[in-house]
């Protein structure tokens, strides 16, 4: 499959556990450009917090740790569990934290070749002018039916409401806060994955992506 012209950027974006980062992993592939997951930098500075035995509430000491961070950290099997997500959504709502992690992410993007950067933020503040964005969502019934299922293939049993009770509470953290917060970048298309299964939303990502970047060229066939 012929991927797109050299340097392209594309930022996906979206709630946790909408497929964005299913998405993102598969345009990656299809398109032979490399993929940053974003969440597990925030995620690994809150890991690095938590071996310090700081609170991610505090702001200084998130700030050196986003400042000394190990990008070797978002590889580590304990920045996914739920834990770590919530800790992450705190320690990403200060300032200084989001001001340390923005050149990684922007040196990550401007790499010859192009690159895939899924968030909350790429298409709005760490690369506004990507050249294709999505905003990826899905019910927060779904949502959290998916994000149970997947902490439990990772050994973590929690209850459907407790999935879902954490969920809210990190959606309302990260749209609610003043510094950078999930929004749809206004260029961005949306895609609201529901009602498909992986392979539908990757399809349809595919499908928009490709209409953005290469509009002359109709799509070929997933
Ligand atoms: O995507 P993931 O759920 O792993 O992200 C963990 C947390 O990191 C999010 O809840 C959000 O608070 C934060 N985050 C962010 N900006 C990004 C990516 C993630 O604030 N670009």
């Amino acid at each position: 499959m012929s991927g797109p012209a050299p340097s392209v950027i594309i930022a996906v974006d979206g709630p946790l556990a909408s497929g964005k980062g299913t998405i993102a992993r598969a345009l990656s592939a299809r398109f032979n450009i490399p993929y940053l997951d974003t969440g597990a930098l925030y995620r690994a500075v809150a890991v690095a917090m938590i071996d310090q035995g700081a609170l991610p509430e505090n702001v200084e000491a998130a700030e050196r740790a986003a400042r000394a961070l190990d990008v070797a950290l978002i590889d580590e099997v304990r920045v996914r569990t739920a834990g770590a997500g919530v800790a992450a959504s705190v320690v990403s709502a200060h300032t200084p934290v989001r001001a340390a992690l923005l050149d990684v992410q922007r040196r990550f993007a401007a790499q010859p070749g192009g690159a895939i950067l899924d968030g909350r933020d790429i298409g709005t503040v760490i690369c506004p002018d990507a050249d294709a964005k999505l905003f990826v969502t899905a019910s927060e019934e779904t949502r959290a039916r998916r994000r149970q299922a997947e902490l439990a293939r990772r050994g973590e049993d929690m209850s459907f409401e407790q999935v879902l009770d954490q969920l809210r509470q990190r959606d309302a953290r990260d749209a609610g806060r003043a510094s950078a917060p999930m929004v749809k970048a206004e260029d961005a298309v949306e895609l609201d994955t529901t009602e498909m299964s992986v392979s539908e939303a990757v399809c349809a990502a595919f499908t928009l992506v490709k209409a953005r970047l290469d509009p002359a060229r109709p799509c070929t066939p997933c």
